[in-house]
């Protein structure tokens, strides 16, 4: 089986590669070969000769901030040069990863060879100072009914979020932390909140388009888009496939259409102010969103989404009226991956703006490398690219400088 190289590009005929691989008894690693490969670069159970429990051990004795401080010298200095951000990388915990190659929806063949190590390699030779690390879809529960996962994916989710930490403590500036929330648990999500941001210091939330039956701007989010507002945070998100949307197309990846249409319907439904009511993205100002993909989507349902008349030269030339839905969609974030091609691209700097554009490049499902040679084909100017590569996402990440 031809290893899939782009999550983006899960088509027909990687749809057929992906049933191939499910269907030609591909060994699955045991847990005791995963583990043995895993620790020849893992950094939390290998290197720093630490197990979880004697690190939670210590965090419970010193603090997690010491305890982060004391798991690993500096081991990856980045090379000289290397200044990206990258706002839309993946990682897994080894448990998480577990359950993936367990579960094998799309893009689990990537992460059968995920180490830190590996994404540090890929982030060199692309000159990627620091990378934001994120847990890609379906997130931390894999089913339709969050009811059967609800305790798992809570334990889950603070598991990827402290493997996320160790991460940062034992790389040292080379990546950031996206923390994944057990959405839609509220009060669980709450707590991870105060954790991740408080003990863990992660750098914002990793959040899905939807959530079984719920996207993001729906009201029953409310109380953790008030504790994200209050907290200024930057809200990355990633598209999923939603429980409606798994293979409405025969013989198509989730990938093809579903990913890049969740993310356009979760922007409408933050941006969403029909009949006069009050967007949630007005509700929220402080909240620095940050939408995978180019906005997915977006671009080809921008006359729906905010009319013919705001998309005329002289209209955008124009400040949009304040919290009008062109005045949000210019105030988000987007990131490059799967979308380092002039017409996407194109099209999102003439609607948002190109300050409005952050690198991202969705390892491991590509090899960082192709993005930035991608980015060279789109037209734009070396400031343009000094932008999108590093100072854009300085504005909402300002502790990189
Ligand atoms: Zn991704």
């Amino acid at each position: 089986m031809k290893i899939l190289l782009d999550e983006g590009k899960h088509g027909v005929v990687q749809g057929e590669q992906l049933l191939d691989g499910l269907n030609t008894g591909m060994a699955r690693p045991s847990r005791r070969d995963f583990l043995g490969n895993y620790c020849e670069e893992a950094i939390v159970d290998c290197v720093t000769r630490m197990s979880r429990r004697e690190w939670l051990t210590e965090v419970a004795a010193v603090g997690t901030a010491a305890a982060l401080k004391s798991s690993g010298a500096v081991r990856a200095q980045a090379p000289a040069g290397a200044r990206r951000l990258d706002l839309h990388h993946h990682f897994g915990s080894p448990r998480w990863i577990k359950r993936v190659l367990e579960v094998k929806r799309q893009g689990w063949q990537q992460f059968q060879t995920y180490t830190p190590a590996n994404a540090i390699a890929a982030m060199d030779a692309a000159g990627v100072s620091t990378a934001f690390v994120s847990c890609t879809e379906p997130g931390v529960w894999f089913g339709d009914d969050f009811a059967k996962e609800r305790q798992e994916a809570i334990s889950l989710a603070r598991d990827m979020n402290e493997y996320g930490a160790r991460m940062m403590a034992d790389y040292k500036g080379r990546f950031g932390l996206f923390a994944v929330l057990p959405l839609p648990d509220i009060d669980a999500s709450l707590r991870e909140i105060e954790y991740a941001f408080d003990t863990l210091e992660a750098d914002g939330v990793g959040l899905l388009t939807s959530y079984g039956t719920v996207w993001l701007g729906d009201p029953t989010l409310r109380p953790v888009f008030e504790e994200l507002n209050r907290r200024n945070a930057v809200v990355y998100s990633h598209p999923t496939d939603a429980t409606c949307c798994h293979a409405l197309l025969p013989n198509t990846s989730p990938g093809t259409v579903e990913w890049q249409t969740d993310t356009a319907r979760a922007i409408f439904g933050v941006i969403n102010d029909s009949g006069g009511t009050t967007s949630e993205a007005t509700r929220y100002p402080n909240i620095r969103f940050v939408w995978s993909h180019a906005g997915g989507t977006l671009i080809g349902l921008m006359n729906r989404f905010v009319g013919s008349a705001n998309l005329a030269p002289e209209a955008l030339a124009r400040t949009p009226a304040p919290d009008s839905r062109l005045h949000h969609l210019r105030r988000f974030y987007y990131d490059t991956a799967q979308s380092t091609n002039p017409l996407q691209l194109g099209a999102l700097k003439g609607l948002v703006g190109v300050g409005q554009i952050v690198f991202g490049a969705d390892y491991p499902y590509s090899t960082i490398v192709n993005h930035v040679e991608g980015l060279q084909t789109v037209g734009f100017s070396a400031e343009e690219l000094r932008g999108i590569d590093r100072e854009n996402a300085l504005k909402i990440l300002p502790r990189y400088r």
